[in-house]
């Protein structure tokens, strides 16, 4: 009878051992699920937070060209209020020639605000550089400076009623990469700006077939290519 007690006594302290090692186990599953769960999740979070494709405008790296209130990109304008009124100063982001994203900004009628938005944010995500975007007022209203910086801009009052550009209704892009040439009969006009050479391989240049043409005219922008008497290869209208 002794015997087989001290067998029992055994089994229970075998089942005893075993319990212990089982609860050892759960434990050691239970530790391997939280150092899991807490250094995985943060990583989680930052993943789907990213989005390769699309460019972030609100990160700190953007380069600010220009930062002008209202009234301090029509300060000097001789436009009538009537004209004045009808503008709006919008915020613009591009790829520069650096290779940079860059904020700029665009006074433009606020007839075609909205389609340039999206014009611009187009140009970003095919990154189509942009060398600056900056209202004329940081080149005097002189359009022949502007120009020759590269400068792309809506908006210049000119005491003229043929130009688009004297209610802000077009838009010049890369004057530089894009110059004005003179059809036959008036080439003894000067191509503008002086000295820039069209080159279409040249990045931030348009051709007939270039995505971003095709884009400015779904939107109803029409290019000064076609114009009668010049190519005016940077400029769109509507
Ligand atoms: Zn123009």
């Amino acid at each position: 009878m002794a015997k087989i007690n001290r067998i029992y006594f055994n089994l229970i302290l075998i089942d005893f051992y075993n319990f212990r090692q089982m609860n050892k186990f759960l434990s050691f599953l239970s530790l391997i699920f939280f150092i899991t769960f807490f250094s995985c999740s943060p990583d989680k979070k930052n993943s789907n937070s990213t989005e390769p494709t699309k460019i972030d405008k609100t990160n700190n790296t953007v380069i600010v060209d220009c930062h002008y209130t209202f009234e301090e990109a029509i300060a000097g304008s001789k436009a009538p209020k009537a004209v004045i009124q009808q503008l709006q100063l919008i915020n613009v982001h591009y790829y520069s020639t650096d290779g940079k994203v860059h904020v700029g900004q665009i006074l433009t009628n606020r007839e075609i605000a909205e389609d340039l938005l999206h014009l611009f944010d187009f140009m970003l995500q095919v990154r189509f550089p942009i060398a600056k975007a900056i209202p004329i007022i940081k080149y005097n209203w002189n359009d022949n400076l502007s120009m020759q910086a590269n400068n792309t801009y809506s908006f210049c009052y000119r005491n003229t009623s043929y130009s688009k550009h004297a209610y802000g209704m077009a838009i010049d892009i890369n004057p530089y990469f894009n110059p004005i040439h003179w059809k036959n009969g008036f080439q003894y006009r000067q191509d503008k700006p002086l000295g820039a050479v069209y080159n279409p391989k040249r990045p931030g240049t348009f051709y007939q077939s270039h995505p971003v043409v095709l884009e400015f005219k779904k939107y109803g922008l029409r290019w000064g290519h076609n114009f009668s008497r010049n190519y005016d290869d940077h400029h769109f209208e509507k």
